[in-house]
């Protein structure tokens, strides 16, 4: 597989006692020093960005905002303030995103971009909660223009909803966007009848989750859900929006998921990616708060990835309210047929 990963992606600093620190860089740079299969891995350095790819999906008035705050301290939004070099290290993060999707494009090998900072909450026209560019949106955008994709996926396991992604693609048929998060909770959107607009409609699917529901729920979601939708929708391309923010011990959200949660659903997106992708499969990191937490679940996703750990699919408890659950989603998403 391949994994980029650089210190200078610590460069972007919103300020003393900011969750999206960046620590978070130097706990996977750590993890990685010690990670038994790291034979396995060919690493990638971060690739310095250009305005061109960003303004795929970013509108110019944003872009050019940017520009003006490069190289100062600036709060874009209440959550989001920057360093001097915060501008350049958040085009780097949307440009190594392309640097390992066309190297995965290559080699038809997994791929994990170690960026930061995080993007699906970055709207078109402008920055929210932590993220200045949407990569996610910017690597489906490459996919299409420029990969011959048709269809391309994002999933979204970060434990908030990635409500820039989201209306990115809303009124589109090529960009599926599905999403598990917490709700009600920050940033307000993500309920289950959102489900994307005029020919888009049906191609957001969001699975709203309350707190404290735990691995099983967000277990049974990417095991016995997502490939339904997946198989149907048959994208060339997946881009994950990989958020470990969920964990039990993260501090900002409350989903309670453990390592072997984010395994299991880690081991049905490889498969899914093999099944219906080729292989294409680029996870891009965007939240995960405890640092322990985060580079103890990137390393089980890893393995998973490296096919270094087969996890036992054995069966799980229903989670409480599940049947209700199903019922409301086939209300919503007929074309699914969950
Ligand atoms: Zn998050």
């Amino acid at each position: 597989m391949i994994v980029l990963i650089d210190p200078l992606f610590a460069q972007h600093d919103p300020g003393e006692g900011h969750p999206e620190r960046p620590e978070r860089i130097f706990a996977l740079l750590q993890m990685l020093q010690t990670f038994p299969y790291r034979a396995g891995i060919e690493f990638m350095s971060l690739r310095r960005g250009s305005w061109r790819e960003v303004a795929w999906v970013h509108a110019d008035r944003y872009l050019d905002l940017l520009k003006e705050v490069s190289g100062s301290r600036a709060v874009l939004d209440p959550d989001t303030p920057t360093s001097p070099n915060s501008v350049d290290i958040a085009l780097a993060a949307a440009a190594s995103t392309l640097a390992v999707a066309e190297r995965v494009s290559d080699t038809k090998r997994p791929g994990f971009a170690m960026i930061r900072p995080p993007g699906h909450h970055a709207e078109a026209d402008r920055a929210m909660g932590f993220c200045l560019l949407n990569n996610a949106a910017v690597g489906a955008e490459w996919a299409l223009r420029e990969a011959g994709a048709r269809r391309v996926a994002i999933i979204d396991f970060d434990a908030h909803h990635g409500n820039g992604t989201q209306h990115i693609f809303y009124h589109r048929e090529d960009v599926l966007y599905v999403s598990t998060h917490q709700f009600p909770y920050y940033p307000g959107s993500g309920a289950m009848n959102e489900s994307g607009a005029g020919r888009g409609e049906g191609f957001t699917v969001n699975f709203p989750l309350q707190a404290g529901v735990g691995d099983s729920a967000f277990i049974r979601i990417y095991e016995d859900l997502v490939p339904i939708i997946l198989e149907q929708y048959r994208p060339d391309w997946i881009f994950v929006s990989a958020g470990y923010d969920a964990h039990r011990k993260d501090p900002l959200a409350q989903l309670e998921v453990t390592e072997r949660g984010f395994a299991r659903v880690t081991q049905s997106l490889q498969r899914c990616a093999r099944d219906f992708c080729d292989g294409k499969i680029l996870y891009l990191l965007e939240g995960g708060y405890d640092l322990e937490a985060l580079a103890a679940s990137v390393s089980e996703s890893l393995k998973v990835i490296l096919q270094k750990a087969t996890l036992q699919i054995d069966p799980l408890a229903e989670p409480r309210g599940w049947k209700e659950y199903i019922a409301a989603l086939r209300q919503v998403h007929e074309r699914w047929r969950f």
